[in-house]
């Protein structure tokens, strides 16, 4: 077995690897409908933009500057 036949059974396997994460990787958490910080009110598009929304913008932009 030569390096190439190394470098393609790699390749195969790390595409193996992917397809499984794929199959199962959960679907988002379903959007909610008011804030987890604030309880505001978040807006429908926002909810359909973000899969899985859990903050009003306002609350996302704070925790995303806190990081
Ligand atoms: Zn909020």
């Amino acid at each position: 077995m030569d390096d190439a036949d190394l470098a393609v059974r790699h390749e195969v396997r790390a595409e193996a690897r992917a397809k499984e994460a794929r199959l199962n990787a959960k679907p988002a958490a379903p959007s909610a409908h008011h804030c987890i910080e604030c309880g505001d009110d978040i807006s429908q598009a926002r909810r359909n933009a973000v899969p899985g929304v859990e903050r009003c913008i306002d609350c996302q932009t704070l925790s995303e500057k806190k990081r």
